[in-house]
This record gives C-alpha cells, sequence and structure tokens, in this order.
C-alpha cells in the first residue's frame, strides 16, 4: 500500500553507517525510520526516553543530557519544582540547550512488567503526548527513540508496532507536522520497524 525502499547508506557516522529506511507519506508528514544517534537529529524537537524523576538515568537520557550541556538539566529541575517529575506516559518539555534541535521533549515509558499492567497503552501515551507537546509548541519535525525498549525491557517489537501505530493515528488528525523520525540505535530495533514495514504494518 505504501512505498517502502532503503534509501540510501548515508555515510559512516562514528565508525558506521547510518542507514536511512522507508520514507512513508501520511498526510501531511513524512514518516522516516533511520539508524543512528538522537543527540544528532537536527528536528525541531528530539524525544528523550526519560524517568519520572527528570533527573537524568543512562541510556538514550544519559546520551541526550551528555550533548545538550547543564542546560536541560537545570530546566529539568525547575519543572521537578513546579509539578513534581513527569508521570509514565507524560511528557514535558525543556529547550534542547547545545544540541541542534531547539527542543527536548522528555516522556516517560513504562517499564516492562510482563505486559498485563498497561504497558501497552502507556507507551502508546508517551508517544501520543509527545507528539501533543511538539505541536504545541510549534515543532514541524520531531525525533523519537525506541521508548522502553532499553532499560525498560519492553519487546522491541511490540514497541515498534505501538510506535508505528501512534504516530499514524496522530498524523491523520494533525496537519501540522512535517516529519516524524523514529530513530533506532540497534541493529535489532531497526530490523524490527523494517520488517512492520516490510509487512504493510502501518
Ligand atoms: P528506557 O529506559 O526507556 O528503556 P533506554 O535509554 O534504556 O530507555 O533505551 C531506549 C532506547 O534508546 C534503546 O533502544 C537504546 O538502544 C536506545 N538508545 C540509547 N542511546 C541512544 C542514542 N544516543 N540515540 C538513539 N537511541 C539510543
Amino acid at each position: 500500500m505504501h512505498h517502502t525502499s532503503i534509501d540510501e547508506a548515508k555515510g559512516p557516522t562514528e565508525g558506521r553507517l547510518q542507514f536511512s529506511l522507508v520514507n512513508m507519506q501520511i498526510g501531511n508528514a513524512l514518516v522516516s525510520i533511520i539508524q543512528g544517534d538522537i543527540t544528532q537529529q537536527e528536528t525541531d524537537a528530539i524525544v528523550n526516553a526519560a524517568n519520572s524523576s527528570l533527573l537524568g538515568g543512562g541510556g538514550v537520557d544519559g546520551a541526550i543530557h551528555r550533548a545538550g550541556g547543564p542546560r536541560i538539566l537545570e530546566e529539568c529541575i525547575a519543572i521537578r519544582a513546579a509539578q513534581g517529575g513527569c508521570p509514565t506516559g507524560e511528557a514535558v518539555i525543556t529547550g534542547g540547550g547545545n544540541l541542534k534541535a531547539r527542543h527536548v521533549i522528555h516522556t516517560v515509558g513504562p517499564v516492562w512488567r510482563g505486559g498485563s499492567y498497561g504497558e501497552d497503552e502507556l507507551l502508546r501515551n508517551a508517544y501520543r503526548n509527545s507528539l501533543r507537546v511538539a505541536v504545541e509548541n510549534n515543532a514541524r519535525t520531531i525525533a523519537f527513540p525506541c521508548i522502553s525498549t532499553g532499560a525498560y525491557g519492553f519487546p522491541v517489537e511490540r514497541a515498534a508496532r505501538i510506535a508505528l501505530e501512534t504516530v499514524r493515528e496522530f498524523l491523520t488528525n494533525d496537519k501540522s507536522l512535517h516529519e516524524v523520525r523514529l530513530v533506532t540505535f540497534g541493529e535489532t530495533d531497526f530490523q524490527a520497524y523494517a520488517r512492520l514495514m516490510g509487512e504493510g504494518s502501518l
């Protein structure tokens, strides 16, 4: 139904190739899947897979704070003082500090506990609320990491399906976003998206 292709190898980034897979038009927006480092994306906003404390952590959270500098954490601390952290499935926004992105949207995905504790819906909320906050702040382009699939243990393929479905649903109603980029870090996440796209699941 949709055009699916592996576009090109975009040259070495930190010693490996960054592949760009699948550019798919949904409404006004392009949905793209790439393998790369989210801290290097030049989108208006990038999304951080944060934890509820907003005080930083490992994985993508650590990478974003390292690359973006102390300003982002200062803003997170101010948000925490004002509203007491960020509940699972919600999203808050800060500036991008030293990043190329103007904004960082911090969302909290669910910790995987076997699948019967509302994890799917909470992950859907994390994507949906991040997209909503991006639009409210006039972002036109946004990049996501694979929320919850690292330390939080959410099964990769199940998470990829939720990400794609939620983005598609959002874009059928929204006309302001121009690009939603799903950034995979490891090969496994990239393959999961590739398979889903190949199946025409979106
Ligand atoms: P969570 O706690 O939500 O599981 P993690 O940061 O542990 O978050 O992992 C989420 C995903 O982000 C994992 O797929 C991990 O491989 C990926 N990741 C880690 N560092 C980066 C990065 N610099 N750019 C993009 N993705 C990253």
